[in-house]
């Protein structure tokens, strides 16, 4: 047994040799983590750009939500929803007041909220809509990312989530995102029973919809009956400046879809969120989860988003946002390696100037780091930067002068 880790090699070295190879890491070994910093076994300090895909919004370890967790973890964790536990029902009333809806289904991962979305739209398809046996239709956007079940996959248009994953569940249907006309063609199927989209495209590259284009789509699914599906497991819990990406265009889905900093990066926690005319459409025994809806998730998800409302999270990313990509877009008119930046609040990404294929995102990521600064890139000349909502306007300048300086050395 290895009791503990000598160097940052070792940690590596048994990572590649026993874990299974699905993710392609930076070469940083991290073992501490506190508000915007992450440090490593070297004991060097980052600022932490990536917060764990935006789970982390509250910034790492936050104290109160760490204390709420120990508390708990002290008295009861996990029942199974066989029995009722005095902490689901009131974090269930507090999700359904924040966000304001009827009723709250709590899972784990992000990947299992949507699959809980899926299936309330169908089983609403069928018995609200009456959509014909097994005809149900979702709709989805090209260069989607909603996790990776199998079922999720066959939403995707992306190859690396496909290829060799075969085969696919039917009842999906792909739409060009941020395309008004051909949402309105697809629509009109009678079989359509939801639209389920991002409303920022986080993973594809942080794609941001023209203003107006949820409006119209959700005017669209009014219209036609369908039901208006967001994941925002990426873009909610302020990451974009207000609670909601949706909130910016004053759109409520049918169905609201969360994760992520739903815990604050503590443990695995998802929502779906629907009136009863929906929710109620799962009747006992018809879905579940061993752990969802848990008391220590319960008492975790409660003080997440406490800390959220009460540290003015979103108004705090609205406003540095607005200074980050004023400071990239100033150093991109001083460089050709970067062509633009693009996002909403802290969730921002910077284009590089090469082809997806190159390495040039990566090399320039690993000069991040080197300069005390963690990012990734996704899809291959895209890095994404969304730091913990906690960063202050001195820290966001000194993370853009990393960012300026390791784009000068490169
Ligand atoms: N949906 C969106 C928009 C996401 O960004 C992600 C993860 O990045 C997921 C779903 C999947 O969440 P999880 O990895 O918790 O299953």
């Amino acid at each position: 047994m290895v009791e503990s880790i000598s160097s940052g090699n070792e940690a590596m070295t048994l990572e590649n040799q026993y874990g299974a190879h699905n993710y392609h890491p930076l070469p940083v070994v991290l073992t501490k983590g506190q508000g915007v910093f992450l440090w490593d076994v070297e004991g060097k300090r980052y600022y932490d750009c990536l917060s764990a895909y935006s789970a982390v919004n509250q910034g790492h370890c936050h104290p109160r939500i760490i204390q709420a967790l120990i508390n708990q973890a002290q008295v009861l964790t996990l029942t199974s929803r066989a029995f009722y536990n005095d902490k689901l029902g009131i974090a269930e009333k507090y999700v359904c007041e924040t966000f304001g809806y009827d009723k709250a289904l709590f899972m784990n991962s992000g990947a299992e909220a949507n699959e809980t979305a899926i299936k309330l739209a169908r089983k609403w398809g069928y018995t609200k809509k009456g959509i014909a046996e097994n005809k149900a239709v979702i709709v989805v956007a090209k260069q989607n990312f909603h996790g990776r079940t199998t079922t999720i996959i066959s939403a995707s248009t992306d190859p690396s989530a496909t290829a060799g994953f075969g085969p696919f569940m039917p009842g999906f249907e792909i739409v060009e995102y941020d395309n008004r006309e051909a949402l309105e063609k697809t629509l009109a199927n009678p079989n359509v029973c939801g639209l389920w989209i991002e409303p920022i495209q986080g993973e594809a590259g942080v794609y941001v919809p023209h203003d107006g284009y949820l409006k119209e789509a959700e005017k669209l699914c009014r219209q036609h009956k369908v039901l208006f599906m967001l994941d925002e497991i990426q873009t909610g819990i302020a990451r974009t400046g207000k609670m909601l990406a949706g909130d910016h265009e004053n759109v409520r889905p049918d169905i609201l879809i969360l994760g992520k900093a739903l815990s604050g990066g503590v443990m695995p926690i998802s929502l779906v969120l629907a009136d009863d005319e929906v929710m109620l459409v799962i009747k006992p025994g018809e879905h579940g989860s061993t752990f969802g809806g848990n008391p220590l998730a319960s008492v975790v998800v409660v003080e997440a988003l406490q800390v959220i409302k009460d540290e003015r999270l979103a108004e705090n990313a609205e406003r540095l946002g607005i200074i980050f990509r004023m400071r990239m877009n100033a150093l991109i008119a001083k460089t050709n390696l970067i062509t633009l930046v693009r996002g909403k609040g802290l969730l921002n990404a910077i284009v590089i100037n090469d082809s997806p294929e190159s390495k040039t995102a990566w090399d320039l990521c690993l000069k991040f780091a080197e300069n005390g600064l963690l990012a990734k890139p996704t899809h291959g000349n895209i890095i994404r930067l969304a730091p913990p909502l906690v960063i202050t306007e001195e820290q966001i300048h000194e993370c853009c002068d990393i960012i300026e300086k390791s784009v000068r050395a490169y």
